[in-house]
């Protein structure tokens, strides 16, 4: 059986879903890979490095799509709904394809899925159960987008981020806050302590607290009910509108006193919350700055426009999208890990084995048969 990796076709996709180092577990499960020449070049590993561990390197496309029974991408269906369509033509009846598809908000994408009869597994969808810890990769991807928007907030910041005591004077550190502390944002809070700014956060989950505490920040209190906040699988659940207008009140003092806010609050299937509006951005002081990690959901800043940065009031608002191929390199590694774990998962002796009595199997599964087959998925999309 053979295993294809195309090369990636979103925009300014620098990732790959599988490294050299990551063959060689495929092939003891009995599988051969195939890669389209050039794939992982952009995240630092070219053709050779892949034929050294016993790849076959395929210039055309066509060729990878055809030969390979289960197609590995970053990027697939929804989540490379321009680029990737023509890819929709080549995948065929039964053919298993494992990606990050989009699930929640593509629902024409994930129709034509079921329609072109694939069986297609979506990456968002890995259940977060202590046994599929290893295929997260919505959790690896954080943890990168969380170092990379610390960078982003430091290098358009007018100040540093370290308490310096120097013979020009004293430099005082930075203050950063720090919205929503799920994967994306603990991992922010740890990357501003080591460059060493003053940092506090907040997140609607209780239970974070203490994780935000054990990383040296400052946990925000607010008199707000955050009884029943959290959903299943440690996600946030939605809130109503006045949930939120009272946590922007009480925020708007620690935001206006910030340097740096980055934002990350997110609900899973839901646009994310607008948590900093115009009013917020205008009370903070000329030359601070707003890294909003929601961007690619709408974004927790009223003033956010995904994929640019805006300047408001003097204020900085940047609205990255796909941080994580900004770190192609470190970033395939982790995807490659987990997509390959998964796929092993659905391996026996040497053949794809749907066992849907698996829980990870079952509900990380978007298509099949020609059905949309996730129960989440077909609520949110209405099918
Ligand atoms: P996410 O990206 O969906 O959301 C990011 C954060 O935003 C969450 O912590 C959420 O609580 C927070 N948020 C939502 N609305 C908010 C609001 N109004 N104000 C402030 N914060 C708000 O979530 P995520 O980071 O992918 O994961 C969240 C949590 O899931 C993790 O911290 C962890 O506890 C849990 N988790 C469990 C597993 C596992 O058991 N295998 C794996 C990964 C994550």
């Amino acid at each position: 059986m053979i295993v294809g990796i195309p090369k990636e076709t979103f925009p300014g996709e620098k990732r790959v879903a599988l490294i050299p180092a990551g063959v060689s577990a495929i092939k003891d499960a009995g599988l051969q890979v195939i890669l389209e020449s050039g794939a992982g070049v952009a995240a630092g590993f070219p053709d050779a490095s892949y034929e050294e561990k016993g790849v076959q390197i395929v210039r055309d496309r066509e060729e990878v799509f055809q030969k390979a029974v289960v197609i590995l991408q970053v990027r697939a269906g929804g989540a490379n709904p321009v680029e990737g369509m023509a890819d929709l033509k080549r995948l065929r009846d039964g053919q298993v394809l494992i990606a990050f598809l989009e699930p929640y908000s593509e629902a024409q994408a994930v129709r034509e899925l079921a329609e072109r009869r694939v069986t297609s597994f979506a990456m968002e969808l890995i259940p977060r159960i202590t046994r599929a810890q290893s295929m997260d990769a919505l959790s690896s991807m954080a943890t990168v987008a969380g170092y990379r928007a610390v960078l982003l907030g430091a290098g358009a910041l007018p100040k540093m981020f370290p308490m310096m005591m120097t013979a020009a004077g004293t430099i005082v550190p930075a203050k950063v806050f720090i919205v929503g502390a799920g994967v994306a944002g603990l991992q922010a809070i740890a990357m501003a302590r080591r460059l060493g700014a003053v940092v506090s956060a907040y997140d609607v989950r209780p239970v974070v607290k203490e994780q935000v505490e054990s990383l040296g920040a400052k946990f925000v209190e607010m008199e707000l009910e955050t009884q029943g906040a959290e959903g299943t699988g440690g996600y946030a659940k939605e809130m109503d509108e006045d949930f939120y207008r009272k946590q922007r009140e009480m925020m708007l003092r620690v935001v206006a006193e910030s340097d740096v806010v980055i934002t990350t609050a997110a609900v899973p299937g839901k646009k994310a919350p607008i948590l900093l509006t115009r009013e917020m951005v205008k009370a903070m002081h000329p030359g601070s700055v707003v890294v909003d990690l929601a961007a690619e959901r709408g974004g927790n800043c009223e003033v956010t426009k995904p994929g640019e940065t805006v300047v408001e009031g003097g204020v900085t608002i940047l609205g990255p999208m796909n941080l994580p191929a900004t770190i192609p390199n470190h970033a395939s590694q982790m995807y490659s890990r987990n997509v390959s774990n998964l796929l092993l998962l659905l391996v026996k002796e040497g053949e794809i084995h749907l066992n849907t009595e698996d829980e990870i199997i079952r509900e990380t599964m978007l298509t099949r048969d020609g059905e949309v087959v996730n129960a989440r998925v077909r609520e949110v999309l209405s099918l």
